[in-house]
């Protein structure tokens, strides 16, 4: 039965496919399908390889017809396509992969040698092709790490079906899968018996996702399906906590040692499950209450589903992973990073080294009449929380002292109401500095702390949900970057 209803699934799409014809521009180089190539990126912190696995045919092309070079320049990694014949350059998108965060790594830099796999999928050519992989420079510069010819004919692609006979569910439908931007939702951790609870997962984190600008005013331009594949076992695996899980995708916490950190390290698999629907963009909920989640730039983002900030989580790296946002978070003290090193401007859209502050990444965007950089009170702020800080410390000694004089607890008592009346007067001249630059909140401007690095890189407002918005919006800055992604992968109505 569930072949069946699958079966009907795919006619839709297929029919969806032939509604249109691709125009002579498309049509001229390529077929209307998508060639998924399976490479294994092998390296540490010096050298790296990238190895063809294996080459699949796969269902229609998902994207537009007409935009086939990205032209924001986005990518740690980008694929080049070009044609063997005129050495024309047919197509250009970022594939970021595990691989660029592994080899800023302390065992990448010992020379620790690991592999990681990356699917990515380009227009199904007409004629031999050269496919070049590019990687960037600490300087962010492109240069070639890998290039194969791969003629389209030959017999060793793969061309069997994508169907796998699992659910597919549609939780939005908009149209033409080549007119709108398509996200496909997977399932990990969730066993046969969930299979309704993904489903009524992925509308609820759909309509999450739609309350927020810039989805909420496009949604019109999104398909969104999910396809479910049963997990023998519940959750992820915790290598911390010693738990270990049997699931479909082996998500993992822990990536790169970290503790909230969740990545997928079967990217071939995720792959092949998503190819059974069109999709410009992946999504795996991982059905467990921890908090949590993970991205790879322009790939996929993973996120739990049942903890209370999972929606917001999921968001946060979809931002990542289809806006290709950076983190706007930092930690006080920290001034610039491996990550960005200092005098090269980072390639995110919603960060800036402001290395020419009369060129504002976001300069349409400014509010008029502030200041660049914009003060808005940080390093007072921050000053006092230093000193609340070093209070803490110094409160949790004397205590510490007082209990081990065998002091009476009305004196412990006293010592506590000291620092707690110290603690006060300083909370509040942190509310009195933030008062002072309340009207900045609804301003565009370029706010220092941004990209892990308390100084040096900036953002475009106070708050986002790329660095934590109790009002879940994203800053100006990334609303017109995940516009523009839209504008790539869809039509305008
Ligand atoms: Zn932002």
């Amino acid at each position: 039965m569930k072949k069946v209803i699958l079966g009907i699934f795919i006619a839709a799409f297929a029919l969806a496919a032939q509604a249109q014809t691709p125009p002579a521009s498309f049509a001229a180089d390529f077929l209307d399908k998508a060639m998924r190539i399976d490479l294994y990126h092998v390296g540490d912190a010096k050298d790296e390889t990238i190895t063809v696995d294996q080459i699949y045919q796969e269902g229609i092309w998902p994207a537009t017809y007409t935009r086939l070079i990205d032209p924001y320049d986005y990518g740690r990694t980008v694929v080049k396509v070009y044609d063997v014949a005129s050495n024309r350059l047919l197509y250009a998108n970022g594939c970021d992969d595990m691989y660029s965060e592994y080899r800023t790594t302390t065992p990448a830099l010992n020379g620790v040698k690991r592999v990681f796999e990356r699917s990515v999928r380009i227009p199904y050519p007409k004629r031999p092709v050269l496919v070049v992989i590019e990687a960037r420079d600490k300087k962010n510069i492109l240069h070639p790490v890998f290039s194969a010819t791969i003629d389209p004919a030959d017999y060793h692609i793969v061309r069997e079906t994508t169907a796998a006979g699992d659910f597919v569910t549609e939780a939005l439908k908009s149209g033409d899968p080549h007119d709108k931007v398509d996200f496909v939702f997977l399932a990990e951790g969730y066993t046969a018996e969930d299979k309704d609870k993904f489903k009524s997962d992925v509308d609820k984190f759909t309509a999450f996702l739609f309350t927020v600008e810039p989805y909420k005013s496009a949604k019109n331009r999104f398909n969104v399906r999910g396809v479910f594949r049963p997990s023998p076992e519940r959750a992820m695996d915790e290598p911390r906590q010693g738990a270990y899980k049997k699931t479909v995708l082996d998500a993992s916490f822990n990536a790169f040692d970290l503790d909230r950190y969740m990545l997928i390290e079967k990217d071939h698999r995720m792959h092949e499950i998503a190819a059974q629907v069109p999709y410009d963009a992946i999504i795996v909920l991982v059905n467990s209450k921890r908090y949590g989640g993970g991205s790879i730039a322009l790939d996929y983002c993973v996120s739990t589903v049942d903890n209370e900030r999972s929606r917001q989580v999921f968001v946060h790296e979809l931002g990542h992973s289809f806006g290709f946002l950076a983190d706007e978070y930092y930690a006080s003290e920290v001034a610039y990073n491996d990550f960005y090193p200092k005098g090269v401007e980072p390639i995110e859209p919603n960060i800036t080294a402001l290395l020419n502050p009369g060129q504002v990444k976001w300069k349409d965007l400014l509010s008029p009449g502030l200041g660049v950089p914009t003060e808005y009170g940080k390093d007072k702020i921050e000053a006092v929380l230093a000193e609340r800080q070093k209070n803490q410390k110094a409160q949790a000694d004397d205590i510490a002292a007082a209990k081990k004089k065998g002091l009476p607890e009305a004196e412990i008592k006293k010592i506590q109401d000291g620092y707690a009346e110290a603690d006060k007067v300083l909370a509040k001249q942190i509310s009195d500095i933030r008062a002072l630059y309340a009207s900045l909140n609804d301003k565009v401007g370029v706010f220092e702390g941004a990209g892990y690095a308390a100084h040096g890189l900036y953002r475009s407002q106070v708050n986002c949900i790329m660095i934590s918005n109790p009002k879940d919006e994203f800053c100006a800055a990334c609303r017109q970057a995940i516009g523009r992604m839209i504008d790539y992968f869809s039509k305008a109505d």
